[in-house]
């Protein structure tokens, strides 16, 4: 190892609070020095396919030039305006009329912030904001699901569902967050029942915590399409139908967070629509600039829109809103990466490559003795290892089975991620090719087969 590599991995050490890691007992961090289209390099001159597009989203790659030119244009024009009283400017408009045209259901209007969290946050503010406005002030509980993933300000670490995003935070904040089942069919479904069935269950227990918490009292459900960290967890057959008629029956907003699904990523613009979500709200993020440059959206029905109006009006104006809020270097560089995908239509291409993925993956990855599921939609897969096929019982956590397969795919120069129940997951750049995905499935075949040979799994 070189003493460059040490002293960098020494000074990250010692300077960062590195997120989701543990200070005290810190592997040496990979210090990435350049990308390439799918490939980041470390400082010591080795490759890998980074098969999670950094945190699922540099969509179009390392090395999209085009973005840095839109950055650097809007950089030199106008490199910072705002929103506030009474301004506006040409990128954050063009980009708002442009989520409203591509939205899944029809939007009113768009607010802009910085990260997925940001977005979150101000969705369960506008929330509560329109249920004062329309005369139901205590209708404020947001519900959210064991495992979701919603952010980490205090009201969204709040509504995610993870217990490392909880424990010894003091979150949940206080009686407004519920949580109710993760839809895990693989894991939850009941010997000889049907996803269907399951899913009435997943309803009726939906349907049972509002009445014991008083349907006056619940204010919104915030749903990823497929869950991410949370070990990338496709809701059964007819769950979202059936979770949202329950959600309707009580006048509880759906709120879609599509900061991973948006984008392309599970073969249609928006997970919604590929899941059969009709939001009220959509947040999204990540993939909005390709992860080029912090950016999120939170979309609004014209019907909260309208409410939220009414009290802004009656208070004044609307006390909400970050310095970079519509920013205009990010807005711009999400203005040209919608363009690429327009381009070289993504969609058609996450479709093509996403089902020879899925198919690589299932000959040769879903055989494996140590694999149980493969699950997962366009270019978002995953598997989960699991100590016995038929009885879907995983390793005890203690076994450390998902981090050491992390381990091993990076030493064969593949970046993936570890999530609850060893799920395997992977959300590589969208512009990656069939024989990338080749490439990505021989690295998974041989860190399994390395795998076998732990003591992981091993006695
Ligand atoms: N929602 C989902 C579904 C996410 O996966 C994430 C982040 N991975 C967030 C929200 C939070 O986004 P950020 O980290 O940008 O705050």
């Amino acid at each position: 190892m070189s003493s460059t590599l040490n002293s960098l991995a020494s000074r990250a050490k010692a300077a960062v609070l590195h997120p989701y890691s543990d200070p005290l007992t810190e592997v040496e961090p990979l210090i990435m020095e350049r990308g390439e289209g799918i490939r980041v390099w470390d400082s010591e001159g080795r490759s890998y396919i980074d098969a999670m597009a950094g945190l699922w989203c540099a969509s179009l790659g390392f090395s999209e030039g085009r973005l840095a030119k839109a950055a650097y244009d809007q950089m030199v024009s106008l490199p910072y305006y705002h929103g506030f009283t009474g301004k506006s400017h040409v990128p954050m408009i063009e980009l708002a009329e442009r989520l409203l045209a591509m939205a899944p259901v029809p939007m009113g209007k768009v607010f802009f912030a910085n990260s997925g969290s940001e977005a979150n946050d101000t969705a369960i503010k506008l929330i509560w904001y329109y249920n004062n406005a329309r005369g139901k002030p205590g209708k404020k509980k947001i519900i959210g699901r064991h495992r979701g993933y919603h952010g980490i300000t205090l009201a969204t670490t709040s509504v995610t569902g993870q217990v490392i995003n909880h424990t010894s935070f003091d979150v949940p904040l206080n009686d407004r967050y519920l949580h109710v089942q993760t839809p895990d069919f693989y894991h939850a479904g009941l010997p000889g029942e049907s996803e269907e069935d399951y899913a009435t269950r997943c309803a009726q227990e939906l349907e049972n915590a509002i009445l014991t918490a008083g349907p006056d009292t619940v204010a919104a459900m915030f749903m990823e399409p497929i869950l991410g960290g949370g070990g990338l967890i496709v809701p059964p057959r007819t769950y979202y139908e059936k979770m949202q008629a329950v959600l309707r029956k009580y006048d509880v907003l759906v709120v879609a967070d599509e900061v991973i699904c948006g984008f392309g990523r599970t073969g249609n613009h928006w997970g919604s629509t590929t899941m059969g979500i009709q939001p009220d709200l959509l947040t999204c993020a990540k993939a909005l600039t390709s992860g080029y440059l912090p950016l999120s959206a939170l979309m609004i029905s014209q019907e909260v829109v309208d409410g939220i109006a009414s009290e802004a009006h009656r208070i004044g104006v609307l006390g909400h809103g970050f310095t970079y809020s519509g920013h205009p270097v990010p807005a711009a560089v999400a203005l040209e990466t919608l363009r690429i995908y327009d381009e070289i239509d993504i969609i058609s291409h996450v479709r093509t490559v996403g089902s020879h993925l899925f198919e690589q993956l299932n000959a040769r990855v879903g055989s494996h003795p140590l694999v149980g599921q493969v699950r997962g939609a366009g270019l978002l897969a995953g598997f989960e290892i699991v100590a016995d096929k038929d009885s879907h019982k995983n390793f005890e956590p203690s076994r450390k089975v998902g981090p050491t397969m992390v381990g091993l795919c990076q030493k064969h120069g593949l970046i993936i991620r570890a999530c609850p129940n060893d799920a395997i997951v992977m959300s590589p750049p969208l512009v990656i090719t069939e024989s990338e995905v080749d490439q990505v499935v021989d690295k998974f075949v041989a860190a399994l087969n390395d795998l076998e040979a732990t003591t992981a799994v091993k006695g």
